[in-house]
């Protein structure tokens, strides 16, 4: 996701160069020596699981890790922190995620089904957007957004009408933003806000759903239909982005994360979070992708702080959008999908986001200029055509196809064993995204038949050619909890519990390296984050228990304890 975060956000936000210039960040770190011990602290150092008796925190870095004798010796006067048994781990760095879009669902309905909320019927959907009409006092006129709701987990089995929440919200505009981030449902009000009327045609690339025997709209909007909707949606809950600013990093800190991601940010979002850096408003670190419309543009804007953090916000490399999503059969493959295609008549295989050519020229700009891509790939025709981009760059530029760029293939969803290894070959890493094998599996295997279904973000093969695999969440698509991609990756248990590929089944540990050691090592943060080591920063989570040492379906319910970023706590469980 999401081409429209970035395509839409249009508002422009005013900051004064006063705000910017002002503030050096402001250090709050409690400066005594804390000696942690009596845990379980597993470095993520070594191949194999290792741990430590005691670790010693100084300064926000790590001074110490071994024995507690050692320890205790060098460092008499340090505070003692009993860990009372349980687990110390590195902080978990976000290998991808929206922490835009996550701060704009505070300003939304949420309209998730079980487990994420709790939306069964469409009746649920009406009561709730009803309800928080009634509850936040919103006035007659005003846009009322709600999202996350997914028609295959309604007991209806489809989308809403517009006349469905018309009868419950006739005056106020209202739009619904699917699960998918691809779709949405407006009422009545909404579409004339939008000028959609029978006489309006499907724009390129979209489609607006009629009613039966009719060219009336029926309230369901797709892909660049959309894009009016989450434009308007975007510029309103952008200027409401500050009051959430808090509460946002918040949500990411006591899930353990102490480096988060903003997955695909335009200019101005940078300018925002740049300004809140500087006003020492971050207490976690975060890194933000820039969208690669504006390439050339932020190429040639020496404000940017690319790679480096400042005040703890860097921009660390450019997203591209290269295809679709494979539950909405919107991602590319060779093979068509096994079930109908919305708007295909035959041979639907999906379809890539931006044509060969202007692909290669983004590669050729991108690596030209040592600028980290970052590219959404899902379906495996789309991933040849990354691979074909990347051939044709190093050519063009007479570069080494191997060269250390990191260049990543977020989601990599449905990759070939062969672009494994040419992802090997070249240097070329995933990040994957195993919470599919539990919300879509099943969908999936119906879809795109076992074969692939079941090769879906292939950690075990991806670890077997030494590959630097990570694996996200991609909030606000699933929920940024790292604990429960941990648990996805090692179980790969579908909703209705079928095992996803048992053979890709990650062990605790692998699912472990995807969101510490790999996540540092494909921000080039390898050297400061990731492990405990002496030197790295002071960036640790506790956990109630050893992922390592639970039963594996019990993976989902270990909680984060403490979240500690560069030594100071910056989350702790009540
Ligand atoms: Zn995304």
């Amino acid at each position: 996701m999401k081409k429209i975060i970035y395509l839409f956000l249009l508002v422009t936000v005013s900051f004064s160069c006063k705000d910017a210039e002002k503030k050096s960040e402001t250090k709050t770190t409690e400066s005594s020596t804390q000696l942690f011990y009596k845990g379980e602290i597993l470095t993520m150092a070594t191949k194999k699981a290792s741990y430590a008796e005691a670790l010693v925190e100084e300064d926000g870095k790590i001074a110490f890790v071994g024995s507690l004798k050692e320890a205790e010796e060098k460092y008499p006067h340090a505070k003692k922190i009993d860990l009372k048994g349980k687990t110390l781990l590195p902080g978990f760095i976000d290998p991808h995620s929206h922490f835009g879009m996550v701060s704009n669902t505070m300003g939304q309905v949420d309209l998730n089904s079980p487990p994420v909320g709790e939306v069964k019927t469409i009746g649920d959907v009406l009561q709730k957007i009803k309800a928080y009409k009634t509850e936040n006092k919103i006035p007659d006129g005003e846009w009322i957004f709600g999202w996350g709701y997914d028609e295959s987990q309604l007991k209806e089995k489809r989308h809403l009408h517009k006349k469905e929440i018309d009868s419950v919200l006739p005056d106020n505009p209202v739009y619904l933003v699917h699960t998918s981030g691809h779709m949405g449902v407006a009422n009545s009000n909404a579409l004339e806000k939008m000028n959609i009327s029978a006489a309006t045609k499907n724009p390129e690339g979209g489609s607006i759903a009629r009613l039966p025997n009719s060219k009336e709209p029926a309230g369901l909007v797709q892909e660049t239909a959309m894009y009016p909707f989450m434009g308007t949606m975007l510029q309103i809950l952008q200027k409401k982005q500050a009051d959430y600013f808090e509460s946002t990093q918040e949500k990411y800190a006591s899930n353990g994360i102490t480096t988060a991601q903003d997955g695909m940010t335009d200019r101005n979002a940078i300018q925002f979070f740049q300004s809140q850096a500087d006003a020492g408003k971050f207490k976690i670190d975060l890194m933000a992708l820039a969208g690669y419309t504006e390439l050339e543009t932020n190429l040639k804007d020496s404000l940017i702080n690319w790679k480096t953090y400042k005040n703890r916000f860097k921009v660390q490399g450019t997203k591209i959008i290269a295809d679709g999503s494979p539950q909405g059969k919107t991602a590319f493959f060779t093979e068509p999908f096994l079930t109908p295609v919305d708007g295909c008549e035959s041979d639907c295989k999906g379809l890539p986001s931006l044509s060969q050519e202007t692909l290669n020229d983004l590669f050729i700009l991108a690596y030209k200029n040592e600028n980290q891509l970052f590219i959404h790939s899902n379906g495996d025709a789309s991933m040849d055509m990354v691979i074909a981009a990347h051939e044709n760059a190093c050519k063009e530029l007479d570069q080494a196809l191997d060269k250390d760029r990191r260049t990543i293939v977020i989601h990599s969803q449905f990759v070939r064993p062969d672009q494994l290894e040419t992802y090997r070959k070249y240097n070329i890493e995933p990040s994957f995204f195993t919470n599919h094998a539990y919300f879509w599996g099943d969908v999936h295997v119906e879809n795109l038949g076992k074969e692939r279904a079941y090769f879906l973000s292939p950690i075990a093969s991806a670890e077997k050619l030494g590959l630097k695999y990570t694996n996200h969440s991609d909030a606000t698509v699933t929920p940024i909890d790292p604990i429960f991609t941990i648990w996805t990756a090692v179980n790969r248990s579908s909703r209705t519990g079928e095992v996803i590929g048992p053979d890709e089944r990650a062990t605790p540990y692998q699912a472990l390296k995807a969101i510490t050691t790999h996540a540092a090592y494909e921000f080039f943060e390898e050297d400061r984050k990731g492990s405990l080591e002496k030197g790295k920063l002071a960036d640790f989570v506790v956990l109630d228990k050893n992922p390592l040492k639970v039963e594996p379906v019990k993976i989902k319910k270990i909680q984060v304890l403490q979240t500690i970023k560069e030594g100071n706590t910056v989350y702790k469980r009540d």
